[in-house]
């Protein structure tokens, strides 16, 4: 992870104590701001004004709902993971990162308001009619947050006090330390984005090895924490198959099967005007250079019968290990889950229901949320 050199403080977050909580731990002299523009104006100036965006860190209010619903398209089969927005932007750095193109310009921000997001996830708990999965991991990383903040530790915390929802904390790191000591009651995925080492090594800058997660995985495991796995960006390239299949065996060689809440596979896919980004931010990278087409939701994917023949033997590789472990696809449809997994999710209930069962046997919820 690349150090937080430069810190702004929105004059809104000053009243919270949040607020003085992060600036203490990063020990940096703070600017504070009325108007973001200048923390723009920042950036603009930079050489790379994405790599400076990793640098420096806003501490301001979260002025939407902290708690908001996966941005799924209509058009592929959507799972109905909440997304628990504390903040935006990572400090480390992977060439398809789709943050880089999704705010303008992106920057590192931390949302300190976070009384309000306490009292959306009480409601949340209170009327949930189902099990809800929640996680912090879409707009940022989990647990790059564990350098300055507790947050996550609150959060196990506030979990493990209820019987209805799950916080899944997706990483690529290591951060863990913070969350060893907890009485987490088994309501706190710790998930891994996992590639193939080539990958890692071109195209997930300033992250960890594949054994350091694996091993992290492990240790999380050994502390009671269920755990999960995301095989995405599956990219293709010239022996791909053989080093994602060297890597299923070496998940399943760390966390025994039964210790798993899911498996997600997605394929590479990216909006059109990130290619410029990757080309010009990562020269030596070559994930844009294959068979894409146009999908539905306009983000350019494979070939489809590329993605089917890929994934489908990952699927089998993971079925050879167990049957029974939870795999889905983030964002398909249903002739790929057919080719692929011999089923589609409405045969299951849906695949909302899927992961809510798969939740429900792994994470202690109340049994009766499934109906
Ligand atoms: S770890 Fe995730 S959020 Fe961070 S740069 Fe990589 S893809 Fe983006």
């Amino acid at each position: 992870m690349q150090p937080i050199s430069t810190l702004y403080i929105d004059r809104r977050a000053l009243r919270y104590s949040e607020t003085e909580k992060v600036r203490a731990a990063l020990n940096l002299p703070a600017t504070v701001i009325d108007d973001p523009g200048l923390v723009y104006q920042d950036l603009a100036g930079a050489e790379d004004s994405v790599a400076r965006g990793k640098q420096v860190l806003l501490l301001t209010l979260n002025r939407g709902p902290f708690l908001r619903k996966c941005p799924g398209t209509r058009y592929y089969r959507c799972c109905g993971y909440k997304i628990l927005h504390i903040g935006a932007f990572c400090t480390m750095d992977c060439s398809y990162c789709i943050l880089q193109a999704y705010f303008h310009p992106p920057v590192l921000q931390y949302y300190v308001n976070q009384d309000k997001m306490g009292r959306e996830l009480d409601r949340a708990f209170a009327g949930a009619r189902r099990p809800l999965r929640i996680g912090t991991g879409e707009f940022t990383d989990s647990l790059i947050w564990n350098t300055c903040t507790d947050l996550n530790t609150r959060l196990v915390n506030v979990f493990a006090g209820q019987r209805k929802a799950v916080l899944e904390l997706k990483t690529k790191t290591v951060n863990v330390e913070g969350l060893k000591p907890l009485a987490h009651n088994r309501k706190t995925i710790v998930a891994w984005s996992l590639n193939t080492e080539r990958i890692m090594a071109s195209d997930e800058r300033e992250t960890t090895t594949l054994s350091q997660r694996l091993a992290t995985a492990r240790a999380c495991r050994e502390l009671g924490y269920p755990v999960a796995f995301h095989f995405d960006p599956i990219v293709l390239y010239e022996g791909c198959e053989e080093e994602y299949l060297a890597v299923v065996d070496r998940m399943f060689e760390a966390v025994a099967p039964e210790h798993i809440v899911w498996i997600s596979l997605g394929t590479f896919r990216f909006m059109p005007q990130l290619k410029p980004v990757i080309q010009e931010r990562f020269p030596d990278s070559r994930i844009v250079y294959g068979e894409f087409i146009t999908g539905m939701d306009r983000k350019m994917r494979y070939f489809k019968p590329l993605r089917i023949a890929l994934c489908r033997k990952i699927a089998q590789r993971i079925r050879q290990h167990d049957p029974d472990v939870t795999v889905y696809f983030c964002m398909e449809d249903d002739e790929v889950w057919q080719r692929c997994m011999g089923f589609v999710p409405k045969q299951k209930g849906g695949l909302a229901r899927m992961l809510d069962k798969s939740a429900v046997a792994h994470c202690d919820l109340d049994k009766k949320l499934l109906g």
